[in-house]
């Protein structure tokens, strides 16, 4: 199985357009060891030739055009055989909108996370020009099914949803309770090898479920939003914890450094990695924990093989 991070940042990218953060000033004007990221979307092939797009960031463009994988092979192609929703937040989603040019698109999302995204979105109708333009299949929490292609065909990849604690996308929230479906993530497995990958961008906590989805996992990708609970109002930049934005912090007691020490995984990647976050320096503190737990740091164009 072949997993190309086309974007590794947390909603606003890093750096982020109306940002100053240290962090974020400091790429910028090349004082800091650091990468600039694109926000997270990952592509995922058991073939090599055709791929499924695990979110669809606003940078959906770019990051279709830095891959070669992604181009088109004909005058009107796309080897992007099917997309998965992970949740409803516009950085996960709102690249879907940016998919418009008469494509038939195929959409695999929990029916919160469908209608999230459709229910009295008049730019959705962008997506309905023509029958068939995008074909919505539900995803339903624990039952394991192989991701097809808008013709049926399978993609030789098992996709199994499992809940990761999480809540309604920002503009939904209050609109209606959260929800189970809110927020999953994926533990996909390839049918000729029966590799497999545990996906966790965004998760508020570590269950059973999720420790359940990454036992025997070749590849675990997990929410490296925050390092701390308090790391933006620290900063200044706001008032809400880490938690209330339902990202587990990676260090502390309780994070997930220490909360995922018994997966045991070959591959263990942070992703969804906010611009404020510590371990984007390449020789920080916080980093070189990560580094010693033997966990790794996405980038975009990171490419791994399981
Ligand atoms: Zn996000
Ligand atoms: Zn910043």
């Amino acid at each position: 199985m072949r997993v190309r991070v086309l974007g590794s940042a947390a909603g606003g990218g890093f750096p982020q357009w109306n940002c100053g953060c240290p962090n974020c000033a400091g790429v910028r004007a090349g004082t800091i060891r650091a990468t600039v990221r694109t926000q997270e979307s990952v592509a995922v092939s058991a073939d090599g030739e055709g791929w499924v797009l695990l979110n669809v960031s606003p940078e959906i463009r770019q990051q279709v055009e830095s891959f070669p994988g992604l181009h088109p092979r004909g005058p009107r192609h796309s080897p992007i055989d099917a997309i998965v929703l992970t949740n409803g937040d516009l950085d996960h989603t709102l690249g879907l909108l940016s998919l418009r040019e008469s494509h038939p698109l195929v959409i695999y999302a929990t029916e919160r996370v469908r209608l999230g995204f459709t229910e009295g979105n008049v730019l959705y109708r962008t997506l309905e020009r023509f029958p068939g333009q995008v074909t919505w299949r539900l995803l339903a929490l624990g039952r394991e099914e192989e991701i097809a292609r808008a013709d049926g065909a399978g993609t030789g990849l098992l996709m199994e949803a499992v809940p990761a604690p999480g809540k309604p996308p920002i503009h939904l929230e209050g609109a209606r309770p959260p929800d189970p479906e809110d927020s999953i993530g994926l533990r996909i497995r390839e049918v000729s090898t029966g590799r497999c990958l545990a996906y966790f961008a965004a998760a508020g906590g570590v269950t059973p479920a999720v420790l359940d989805a990454m036992a025997g996992a070749d590849g675990v990708f997990f929410d490296g939003t925050f390092w701390a609970s308090d790391e933006l109002p620290a900063l200044g930049l706001g008032s809400k914890r880490a938690e209330e934005m339902a990202h587990l912090p990676i260090g502390g007691a309780g994070g997930s450094l220490a909360a995922l020490r018994g997966v045991r995984a070959p591959r263990r990647i942070y992703i969804h990695i906010n611009n404020t976050n510590p371990i984007l320096r390449d020789d920080s503190a916080e980093r070189r924990a990560v580094d010693a737990a033997g966990w790794e740091v996405a980038q975009d164009g990171m490419e791994v093989t399981l």
